[in-house]
């Protein structure tokens, strides 16, 4: 299993625009942040989490080639956005199947009702083959990729966290039911949400995402969506052993 975060800021990117503040001015790599989605790739097969804003950037310098699934978390502009940027893959290898739970399905149809219901002839539309996750109900991609749809809160929204053998990724929430806790049971990694550390009503903040990785006790925990507040090198002292920030380009592997 590989792992790639291909972006783990928030909404906002980080740099923020027009934001002057340490972390925005940092020349450190691990402190420009493009919007959540990381790469898994296991026996053959490469899957993406969210098409997020910045998907064209983060395929060019990811060089992606291929993608055999597409796992959407919930359908918020930053982990969507980047949906029409699909097309170079699908003018070259045909249709690509999408992932999402019913709630983002019904906002994904009508923010891209062009891809859906389409108006005109040609243009180069994105080539979707639409599937409905549920909680609980797993799927293979591939022989041997075992993907296990968890439900977790974000304010109010369910959205889909994915389980992949022993590595899990669960963002923008700020709640964890005791179902997905107990589906997150034995994992290598846990890629966890984590905004900063003030409060937030709809993310978890670092004691939030803490207190939940010694409930869930993963091997390894790395800590994502995160904001300004957070500059990688000052703020690393702060995680305990086996939590570390996560930061674009990084790769993590069990082989
Ligand atoms: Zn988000
Ligand atoms: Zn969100």
């Amino acid at each position: 299993m590989k792992l790639t975060f291909l972006g783990t800021g928030t909404s906002t990117g980080v740099p923020s625009i027009g934001c002057e503040c340490e972390t925005c001015l940092s020349e450190d790599a691990r402190d420009k942040r493009l919007r959540v989605s990381i790469l898994v790739e296991h026996g053959g097969q490469t899957v993406l989490v969210d098409t997020s804003s910045d998907f064209r950037q983060q395929a060019l310098r990811q060089r992606i080639r291929w993608l055999d699934a597409i796992l959407i978390t919930h359908c918020h502009a930053d982990h969507i956005f980047g949906l029409d940027d699909i097309r170079p893959l699908n003018f070259r290898h045909g249709s690509l199947g999408v992932y999402a739970n019913e709630r983002a399905w019904k906002d994904i149809r009508r923010i891209f009702q062009y891809i859906f219901e389409p108006s005109y002839i040609g243009g180069g539309l994105p080539q979707v083959i639409p599937h409905t996750v549920e909680a609980g109900a797993s799927f293979c991609v591939g022989p041997d990729l075992l993907v296990t749809p968890l439900e977790v809160i974000h304010g109010r929204l369910p959205v889909v966290a994915y389980r992949f053998n022993d590595f899990a990724y669960a963002t923008d929430l700020s709640e964890i039911p005791p179902a997905t806790i107990a589906g997150l049971r034995g994992l290598d990694v846990l890629v966890l949400d984590c905004l900063r550390f003030r409060p937030h009503p709809t993310h978890l903040w670092l004691e939030r995402a803490l207190s939940y990785i010694s409930e869930i006790k993963p091997r390894r925990a790395y800590l994502t969506h995160l904001a300004h507040d957070v500059l990688h090198a000052r703020d690393s002292a702060k995680l305990p052993d086996g939590v570390e920030f996560a930061y674009d380009n990084l790769v993590i592997s069990d082989e």
